[in-house]
């Protein structure tokens, strides 16, 4: 197998079975099921171009498939179990998935590229933290009762699950993704078609094993590899299928929400792309700022959709943090994700690296001062690596300023004034998320508001938690994941009138 061509690799004895033994086939009612055409398609190690497996690829036939078991598995075994035992299924299965962490983190490192300590440490134990919160809320789902005019009327709500819903989901948090659908779309009464990103499909596809073992019913869960055309579109577009909840790029968000509106006006939540500002006022503990603003950028390699990738610092701290990021970035090991040391991993594919490196090139051109890297890393054999790279810049828009990169490449730039600050920081398409680092809280709470993003952390940047809110501002999508907040996606509210003459 490929991946074990890496140095110094020893893969735990799950992993190598899953690799090897395991067939890399649908999931649909509880079985493992090659695809109608037999198609399959290559999943490959980031790290060093090699395949990792061939994985069925789900087509249209496949796709009428699943949501046939799953809208059989809604109306029958799945609705008629209490909340309670839907959660302690959900509960099981984290506590599966805890006992099979270090698998399931090597294959994250294999299959995504990125360090194995970050998919360990971090990404693990917030997949099962998620699901826990979720699954907590699933005997405390509840209407209400509603003072109508009409005295001889009693009224209430419900609410109830929506159905089938398929979850489309992005490869640089493969299981976290996953999960992030699973669990509310479960907690709530779903059933769930997942089509994991055809870049890492391998540990949804291990995920799947663990569901039918926590007692699932058939057809609750259902796993389709595949890529965007044909699978996602045959999903965006079924007429069998609910709700359709989605993180990716804002482009496909859009066609998405187009196929839902051109089919059953399925219930569509999209999370999205992000360009978010981070800025550090000259009042910041500047060192903890640099550091903040290091990671909020050079995490995931850059491939975060909540990156703090525009840089404002105020004009008096400007050249100090210029220097200090340029020497920490400086410091950041580049290597695969199983090195003992390393901080930046490789991007997921050579087509992402080679629009990376494009967009460095563009910013060059433009005339943007590259302050540290600019380029890729050959030495590290056929992985897709690229240098951590940071922009000096003046003119907004410059396209390294205005698109989402996604990879390892800020631009810092300096501020005057709070009209200027604000104005340009909320010059973008997006608003996912934006940072603020300042030792005025008064100012500090007054950016929070004035800045047009659904995430805002004030003195940190990138902290994420099953209770708390995350969802996007503008066309960084709509809806709200995590929280209570989640359990309202994936639900419907039913109003119940009741004479009683
Ligand atoms: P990224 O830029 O993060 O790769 P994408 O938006 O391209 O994000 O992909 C996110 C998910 O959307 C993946 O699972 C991908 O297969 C899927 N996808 C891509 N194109 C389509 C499409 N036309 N319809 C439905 N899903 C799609």
């Amino acid at each position: 197998m490929s991946a074990l061509k890496l140095p110094d690799v020893k893969l735990q004895p799950g992993t190598l079975e899953f690799l090897e033994k395991h067939p890399k086939n649908l999931f649909i009612n509880n079985e493992w099921l090659a695809a109608q055409s037999g198609e399959t398609f290559e999943t490959r190690n980031p790290a060093s171009g090699d395949v990792l497996a061939e994985v069925a690829l789900a087509g249209e036939a496949d796709v009428d498939a699943a949501v046939a078991a799953a809208r059989t598995a809604f109306r029958g075994p799945w609705s008629q179990l209490a909340a309670a035992d839907r959660a302690a299924r959900l509960f099981k299965l984290a506590d599966l998935i805890d006992a099979h962490a270090d698998a399931l983190a090597e294959l994250e490192t294999l299959d995504n590229g990125k360090p194995l300590r970050v998919a360990r440490r971090g990404d693990l134990p917030y997949v099962t933290k998620h699901l826990r919160y979720q699954a907590g809320w699933a005997d405390k789902i509840e209407g209400s009762t509603v003072p109508v005019t009409y005295p001889d009327q009693f009224v209430y709500t419900r609410r109830e699950p929506l159905g089938v819903v398929a979850g489309i989901i992005p490869w640089n948090f493969p299981l976290l993704m996953a999960i992030w659908k699973l669990g509310p779309a479960l907690t709530a009464g779903n059933t769930l078609i997942l089509k994991p990103a055809e870049q890492t499909p391998l540990t949804a596809l291990y995920l799947a094993d663990l569901v039918k073992e926590a007692g699932f019913p058939p057809g609750v869960v259902n796993v389709l590899p595949g890529p965007g055309l044909p699978t996602g579109a045959a999903l965006a577009k079924h007429m069998g299928i609910d709700k359709l909840a989605f993180t990716g790029s804002t482009e496909v968000g859009r066609k998405i929400m187009e196929a839902a509106a051109n089919s059953n006006l399925k219930r569509v939540s999209l999370e999205l792309g992000g360009k978010s500002p981070n800025v550090i006022f000259a009042d910041a503990d500047v060192n903890a700022a640099i550091r903040g603003a290091q990671w909020a950028v050079f995490s995931t390699a850059g491939q975060e959709c909540v990156a703090g990738t525009r840089l404002f610092v105020e004009r008096a701290a400007y050249e100090q943090v210029v220097e200090g990021l340029k020497a920490q970035v400086e410091k950041m090991v580049v290597n695969h994700g199983f090195a003992e040391k390393v901080h930046v991993g490789p991007v997921i594919t050579e087509q992402q690296m080679s629009r990376i490196v494009g967009y460095i090139e563009e910013g060059k051109k433009a005339g943007a001062e590259v302050v540290t890297g600019g380029g890729r890393v050959e030495e590290l054999g056929g992985g897709y690596f690229v240098q951590p790279t940071v922009f000096a810049y003046q003119d907004d828009s410059l396209s390294i300023v205005t698109d989402e990169i996604f990879g390892p490449v800020a631009a810092v730039t300096a501020f005057d004034d709070w009209d200027e600050l604000i104005a340009r920081a909320n010059n973008t398409i997006y608003g996912l998320a934006a940072g603020v680092w300042t030792r005025d809280i008064g100012k500090a709470h007054r950016y929070a508001h004035a800045v047009q993003a659904g995430t805002v952390w004030i003195n940190g940047y990138g902290m994420i938690d099953p209770a708390a809110p995350f969802g996007g501002y503008k066309q960084s999508g709509f809806g709200r994941e995590m929280g209570k907040e989640a359990i309202e996606l994936y639900t419907q509210v039913k109003t119940v009138w009741v004479g009683m003459q």
